[in-house]
């Protein structure tokens, strides 16, 4: 197994991590509930295999995600890894609510310590709402007391949002979306390369876009078929972020034991993290396969906004660009189905004009609004 620079707390982990969000799923009894016993032996068979970091968080699957973890690191399994879980700040009004949280997280894993401790998916106003309540002090008093080894958080947000956060609090790690195509999106490359700089190791989350980028669609497919070196889509994003020296764990949510062996092969791979100038333009040419597929050129610069009708303009256009993007109108009919329920949708847009008017692309925003809704509305 590779292992991976933790910046500046000088230790390593393995460069793959076990992801616990997920795990699949067996009817019993006419109900569909975890399978048990399946997830245990790829937690203890990622371990044998050489993982040394596994994420959980106290909502996984109802909390039975940091239970069924507990269960699978007894026999000695629990000193072999770091356990990294996750408190929900907004879930935490005063600290005693934060202490009943963490007490009942150790009682779920059956451990008396975490090892990395996470504020769960911040961005600004929930670290504004982590100060308010002290969170951070409480992080701080727990390091202290040695019921968590390090102070981290994982983030969903702006570059902006990110650079004020990771810069307001000495933070031991954090934990960003990442993957080929994220370069511009979220923390982005701008985001890793600041924790890079100021020492803070990196955790990576949704490296294959929640399972988006592990089959590519047929004119991506061309784009690495015609490459002389042949890897899986799966392995090519995986590439991708080993080849970022700030990059520490890379997080992988499996469900089957075939995927666990995959990602073993992958991660155990000697060879040299560092791409070839033809494998960065592979990298390009297989970005621009997946942005030619898109349905509407939006920027997301939100100019258009606010609408007065209460439309999400740019977040209809990315849920369209996506599911066409990658091949999954699953999660685009998903995306459209929050929009519905934040009274946001295109259903409601009563053709105004106001947002065209605003639009630096000079999209047709109000026809396209209405093949949002046909194609991934239904
Ligand atoms: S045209 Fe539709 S989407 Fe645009 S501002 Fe008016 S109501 Fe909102
Ligand atoms: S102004 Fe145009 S490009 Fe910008 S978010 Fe709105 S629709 Fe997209």
């Amino acid at each position: 197994m590779k292992m991976r620079n933790f910046g500046k707390l000088g230790i390593q982990n393995s460069a793959f991590g076990l992801g616990c969000m997920r795990f699949t799923g067996k009817m019993v009894d006419g109900k569909n509930v975890t399978d048990d016993e399946l997830a245990k032996n790829i937690i203890r068979g990622a371990i044998d295999g050489g993982v040394t970091y596994i994420d959980t968080a106290y909502v996984y699957i109802g909390g039975h995600s940091e239970e069924i973890l507990g269960e699978a690191l007894l026999d000695g399994y629990r000193e072999k890894v770091n356990i990294a879980t996750k408190i929900p700040p907004d879930r935490v009004q005063k600290i005693e609510d934060a202490e009943e949280i963490l007490a009942t997280e150790l009682k779920r894993l059956q451990t008396d310590h975490i090892d990395f401790y996470l504020m769960h998916g911040l961005n600004k106003d929930k670290w504004e709402h982590a100060k308010a309540v002290g969170l951070p002090q409480w992080f701080d008093k727990l390091k202290a007391e040695g019921k968590i080894r390090y102070k981290c958080c994982s983030f969903h947000g702006s570059y902006e949002e990110f650079e004020y956060i990771i810069k307001d609090y000495d933070w031991d790690m954090v934990q960003i979306q990442y993957n080929f195509m994220d370069v511009e999106n979220q923390a982005g490359t701008k985001g890793l390369e600041l924790a890079g700089s100021l020492g803070i190791p990196v955790v990576i989350m949704e490296g294959l876009l929640g399972g988006k980028l592990a089959n590519a669609p047929e004119n991506v497919q061309a784009v690495y078929d015609a490459f002389p070196v042949k890897r899986s889509p799966v392995e090519w994003a995986f590439r991708f972020l080993q080849s970022h020296p700030e990059v520490g764990t890379i997080l992988s949510g499996l469900t089957t034991m075939e995927q666990l062996e995959d990602n073993l092969a992958i991660f155990n791979k000697e060879e040299s993290d560092e791409l070839s100038p033809e494998e960065v333009q592979l990298f390009k040419d297989v970005r621009d396969a997946y942005n030619a597929r898109t349905k509407i050129g939006c920027t997301g610069c939100r100019y258009c906004m606010p609408c007065p009708n209460g439309v999400d303009i740019p977040a209809a256009f990315r849920a369209w660009n996506n599911a066409f993007m990658y091949n999954n109108l699953g999660p685009g009919n998903w995306d459209y189905k929050r929009l519905q329920r934040d009274n946001a949708s295109p259903e409601q847009c009563v053709e105004c004009g106001a947002c065209e008017a605003q639009c630096p692309q000079y999209l047709p925003i109000i026809e396209s609004l209405k093949k949002v809704t046909e194609e991934i509305g239904g």
